[in-house]
């Protein structure tokens, strides 16, 4: 299988489907999701040093330190599960976090196979992210109009009946949230071009449409 021991990067706007995304192809392909941002959300639950720290940060809706990530994503990499490929969504998100990423997979004589940038335009935005919501059991994502459980109330994946919806998600959080990703992180993508590896893909299509667009970016 061609995406066997991939390593990826998913870029796009908050609420643009990479968490969706990265779910799917680590269920499909065995290529495990990093993603910050949950990573993040479980150390500020488990009330870690790091969650202390972010919490207020994420709750305004601005971006955690780069030493904190980095740190996060440095140990993640290191562990056994990533030597079969990683999706890594949510980061980096600013160009000190790519550049760190670069020097790390370098010392682990990894490259990057792709970086995909979901496209997803921003007044589209509001809509995603005020409809999403999880899973409070197993964090399957549904939205209350794109992803709607086959049964109403209960998770198609684990039949629990709680679901939770993030505390950042919300309309006045957005606009600050989508700032910081034009400010900070869309300069990632000439960085990445620069290096061969962009690939864009329309992530305004459904969710299965910017499957199939992935797997080809990647695969192809
Ligand atoms: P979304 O996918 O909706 O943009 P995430 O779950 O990726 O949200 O991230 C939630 C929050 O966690 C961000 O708004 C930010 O505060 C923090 N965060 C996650 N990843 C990073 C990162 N790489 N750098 C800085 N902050 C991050
Ligand atoms: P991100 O990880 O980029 O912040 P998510 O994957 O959590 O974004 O998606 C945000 C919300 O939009 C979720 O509620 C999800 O169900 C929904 N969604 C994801 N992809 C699509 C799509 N292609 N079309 C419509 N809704 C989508
Ligand atoms: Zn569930």
């Amino acid at each position: 299988m061609k995406m066997e021991g991939k390593r990826i990067i998913l870029m796009g706007p908050p609420g643009g489907g990479k968490g969706t995304q990265a779910r799917l192809l680590q269920d499909e392909f065995g290529i495990v999701q990093l993603s910050t941002g949950d990573m993040l959300r479980a150390a500020v639950k488990a009330g870690t040093e790091i969650g202390l720290k972010a919490k207020a940060v994420m709750e305004a809706g601005q971006l955690v330190s780069d030493d904190l990530m980095v740190g996060v994503i440095k140990a993640r990499i290191a562990e056994p599960d990533c030597a079969n490929g990683f999706i890594l969504d949510g980061f980096p998100r600013t160009i000190p976090q790519a550049e760190a990423l670069d020097t790390m997979l370098a010392d682990m004589n990894m490259g990057l196979d792709a970086v995909i940038e979901v496209r997803v335009p921003d007044e589209m935005i509001v809509e995603r992210i005020t409809g999403r919501y999880s899973c409070a059991k197993c964090g399957a994502g549904y939205h209350d109009k794109f992803q709607k459980p086959k049964v109403e109330g209960v998770c198609d994946v684990c039949g629990s009946t709680e679901f939770i919806r993030r505390k950042d998600d919300t309309a006045e959080t957005v606009e600050t949230r989508l700032e910081a990703y034009h400010r900070q992180t869309a300069p990632l993508l000439p960085y990445y071009e620069e290096r061969g590896l962009l690939k864009t893909i329309d992530g305004a299509a459904p969710i299965d449409d910017v499957t199939r667009q992935l797997v080809d970016a990647v695969a192809g």
